[in-house]
């Protein structure tokens, strides 16, 4: 047995009337420091466009974060002027209005709070009897009905996209690998699973059907129209030589918006392929699928409420604040069959009572048991603004994307590389002249002047040959004069580095 008494004797030897604890020694000061934490944090964001979009960081500030954990304490004060110092004014910078890199959110400062709160009440939603799994179930079913799926539908709140798409994949393989892909692994398939995708897929499917035992070669790349939307042609070419050589499709992968272009694939169609082909139709719409709350989007997404999964990213163009993003499954039965393992520790009561009670335990739609509680930022958001709001954000950046690509066509020095996509927007500065390389080149070192002016944070990706600059619009805070100073200090930068020798 365990000698309690003893225990606690020991712990309270510091002040026999305070046992130790993780709680503050003084509430009163903590609450006087959240106060502050708050009032600065509020400070910061309402300050952002007048600061650099991102700055590097000194080397001493680097060294910072060399030293060994502290073995004692510290004033809970002096933790916080050390973030103060050394952290927060370093930030990736994605906050900022004129941050279009990759292709992030901004947050929202009922996200950012919402996640104070839900660490204060720090559930577990791999299952249970409490209410925030009902806060989780309600916010799949927005996500469900945004998506017009019906109600049998199943989902999950995800850490984003890869994870999403992962999962999707999985329940895709072990539903239509033809065997008992479960139970037998994919050796017992009849010949290698091979899923399809364009070629402007992202990276993460390749990690998914490597981790899933598939190999690289389980993900088949399909070439891609002028428009970078998936040539369906090739594709069904592709499904019929691979089945005549014993090989076994399962899944068609669609993009709502690629990384790169932001192309929309012809959902509708490929909703048909799959339809006569027997084969899961999942949608990687990290970026576009939200966007079905946007008027000016929904027309391209036609056919999407026709899959068998979507995955969504909601801290991408729902700015939820890191990490958020979700998967919807049709087939709810092939979803649990797919991750659902319930060992006499977690043994559930589906009708009962108690703490271990509930019908849907979260942990048996995917890889994690322990799960927090990001539903609240979610619901917290969606309730204070109301899906037409964020519908409205959408449409503003895509209307802002065709007004930078007006900007770029303007200037003769600037060209587009690529047919705009939904929000993002590839192009070059171009003087004329130069041959491919020299371009490259010109527009690497453009690139990096700009982001350590502090002015705006685009990245770049490579089409073909062709190095471009890549603004990736998925920000709430943009204005539209935004763009005509990003075009501005581009031709700045650019004039520049063309008259260098
Ligand atoms: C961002 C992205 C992903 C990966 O999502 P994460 O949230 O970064 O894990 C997958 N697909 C597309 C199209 C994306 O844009």
């Amino acid at each position: 047995m365990i000698d309690t008494a003893s225990t606690e004797r020991r712990n309270e030897s510091r002040d026999p009337a305070k046992p130790e604890t993780l709680d503050p020694e003084n509430w009163a000061a903590m609450r006087e420091l959240a106060h502050t934490m708050i009032d600065d944090a509020f400070e910061w964001l309402q300050t952002l466009s007048q600061r650099p979009v991102w700055q590097p960081m000194p080397e001493s500030v680097k060294q910072h974060f060399e030293s060994a954990a502290p073995k004692g304490p510290s004033e809970p004060a002096a933790v916080y002027e050390d973030f103060k110092a050394n952290i927060l004014p370093y930030p990736m910078g994605n906050p900022h209005p004129r941050f279009w890199a990759w292709y992030m959110g901004n947050g929202t400062v009922m996200g950012a709070l919402a996640d104070f709160l839900a660490a204060v009440m720090n559930p577990n939603l791999g299952g249970g009897n409490h209410v925030a799994n009902y806060v989780e179930a309600q916010v799949v079913a927005w996500l469900r009905d945004m998506l017009s799926f019906p109600e049998a539908a199943s989902g999950l709140l995800t850490s984003g996209g890869s994870m999403a798409n992962f999962i999707a994949l999985a329940v895709a393989r072990n539903a239509r690998g033809g065997t008992d892909i479960r139970h037998g692994g994919v050796r017992a398939a009849r010949g290698p699973l091979v899923a399809y995708a364009s070629r402007e897929v992202h990276s993460c499917h390749e990690k998914a059907v490597e981790t899933l035992g598939l190999g690289s070669d389980g993900l088949q790349l399909v070439e891609t129209q002028a428009d970078y939307t998936i040539d369906i042609d090739a594709l069904a070419g592709r499904i019929a030589a691979d089945r005549a050589a014993g090989k076994v499709p399962f899944c068609v992968i669609a993009n709502a918006g690629t990384i790169n272009t932001g192309a929309v694939d012809d959902m509708a169609a490929l909703a048909d392929l799959c339809a006569a082909e027997n084969l899961w139709f999942h949608v990687d719409g990290a970026i576009g699928a939200v966007a079905v709350v946007a008027g000016s989007v929904r027309e391209q997404l036609r056919g999407m409420e026709r899959a068998d999964s979507v995955a969504l990213d909601l801290h991408k163009w729902m700015h939820i604040p890191f990490e958020a993003g979700a998967v919807i499954v049709r087939d709810k039965a092939a979803h649990k069959d797919t991750f659902c393992v319930t060992p006499e520790y977690l043994q559930h009561d589906e009708e009962g009572h108690g703490l271990a009670a509930g019908r849907h335990w979260f942990s048996e739609y995917g890889l994690q048991l322990t799960r927090q509680f990001r539903a609240l930022k979610v619901w917290m958001s969606i309730k204070e603004h109301g899906l037409e709001r964020f519908g409205r954000m959408i449409d503003r950046n895509v209307a802002q994307a065709r007004y930078l690509g007006e900007l770029i066509e303007k200037e003769h020095e600037l060209e587009l590389t690529a047919p705009i996509g939904l929000d993002i927007v590839c192009f070059r500065y171009n003087p004329g002249g130069l041959d491919t390389e020299a371009l490259n080149a010109l527009n690497q070192q453009l690139l990096i002047d700009l982001q350590e002016s502090g002015v705006a944070a685009p990245s770049y990706t490579t089409l073909g040959e062709t190095y471009c600059l890549r603004a990736a619009i998925a920000n709430h805070r943009s204005r539209f004069d935004d763009f005509d100073l990003l075009v501005q200090k581009v031709l700045e930068i650019g004039r520049a580095l063309a008259a260098k020798p």
